[in-house]
């Protein structure tokens, strides 16, 4: 078996109703997802995370022509012949970005091709449930004073439909940031509850936010600072309990190894769509283990990367290990998405809370074709 042709598909959606968070509003989702057909007529789907339009670039213009004729099932060596090719000039970035949706493509692939769901390969299910946690609160154009009120009723609602953790967004002012985590807490007493301010505090800022974090019992505090001011994760984490959380703009296990270094993360979330693909995933969670920390990763895009994501959580050995083990969450995006929601036949099952693992070989989802069109923007095929 060769690979004989590597195709992208550049997707977007307008949205009804546009969304922010710390940093901006989105009008408009935009994904690439990559398809690797096999000689045999086999197709392995990945996608990645980051701009589309340039990684689209990456994968047709640098990678795929090099990928071509190679024999799909070595995945990993795949890995690092892209890796070496690259090496010189794209140590992170979109060009890792790339290779992590082809990567992903591969081991869909190689799952179709031996019979076996990523979780096979990836060393065996622990377990054929992995709890959620919904992500979502984000901002929506209303003044302070009605979008608080708007944000609980969203959180309700997610409630409501069994979820036992939830993320809130975090990052608009402290002032706002601190009446909202504590409106949460004393909202849902018994909920699990973690606050994500996508790198938009100071340290000052960020040590202040925490203490009331630690005060309303969350479960962790994302990307509190900028990820380029690795030393200050260590001094915030000297000053809370709150397990600090990042790692979705980081990518390898080179650009993990430093992070980790400053002692001062408690919770490793990279994005198999954009660290290297599920391949780099599992060494950053090896890396990740050797310091007795656990990794969750971001998800945020389709169906491939939530079942991606999916395969590698059922096969995550919780550290430490005990009996009676904390649960390892999922993250479920509850923000608007007809990309992940209404162009796949088979996706990963959500239901009270808790995804079922995917069982179908590779992935274990499938997109409908047709259904994907209208979103398709560009698209370009390498042979
Ligand atoms: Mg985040």
């Amino acid at each position: 078996m060769k690979i004989e042709c590597i195709k992208t598909y550049h997707l977007r959606c307008q949205l009804d109703q546009p969304f922010g968070f710390s940093q901006w509003f989105y009008k408009q989702r935009n994904v690439l997802v990559v398809q690797v057909i096999a000689s045999n007529g086999m197709s392995g789907w990945g996608e990645c995370y980051g701009p589309a339009d340039v990684i689209q670039a990456a994968v047709e213009k640098f990678y795929a022509p090099k990928v071509i004729g190679r024999e799909p099932l070595s995945v990993d060596a795949t890995w690092h012949f892209m890796w070496r090719a690259s090496l010189d000039f794209a140590r992170a970035g979109v060009m890792t970005a790339a290779m992590s949706g082809i990567d992903m493509a591969l081991w869909d692939l190689k799952g179709k091709a031996l019979g076996l769901s990523v979780s096979d390969l990836m060393g065996g299910k622990q377990r054929d449930y992995v709890p959620c946690y919904a992500t979502g609160m984000y901002y929506v154009d209303l003044p302070e004073n009605k979008l608080l009120p708007h944000l609980l009723e969203e959180a309700q609602g997610y409630v409501d439909e069994g979820y036992k953790a939830l993320k809130i967004k975090v990052g608009k002012n402290p002032e706002f940031d601190i009446e909202f985590i504590r409106a949460m807490r004393a909202r849902f007493p018994n909920t699990i509850l973690a606050a994500d301010s996508n790198h938009a505090f100071d340290l000052s800022e960020a040590i202040k936010v925490g203490k009331v974090l630690d005060e309303c019992d969350y479960a962790w505090f994302e990307e509190p600072l900028s990820p380029e001011h690795i030393a200050q994760f260590r001094q915030l984490s000297d000053k809370c309990i709150t397990p600090i959380a990042t790692g979705e703009c980081e990518q390898t296990r080179f650009g993990f190894q430093k992070l980790l270094g400053s002692g001062g993360v408690q919770l490793v979330q990279a994005d198999l769509g954009y660290c290297g693909g599920p391949s780099e995933a599992l060494k950053i969670r090896t890396l990740a283990s050797s310091q007795g920390l656990n990794m969750i990763p971001h998800v945020w895009g389709t169906q491939f990367n939530l079942a991606s994501a999916c395969h590698f959580l059922a096969t995550a050995y919780h550290e430490p290990g005990r009996a009676e083990e904390k649960p390892l969450f999922l993250e479920y995006d509850r923000t608007e998405n007809p990309l992940r929601d209404d162009i796949f036949t088979h996706k990963v099952v959500v239901e009270n809370g808790k995804a079922c693992v995917p069982t179908g070989h590779g992935l274990g989802v499938a997109i409908n074709l047709d259904a994907m069109r209208p979103y398709v923007v560009c698209e370009t095929e390498t042979k």
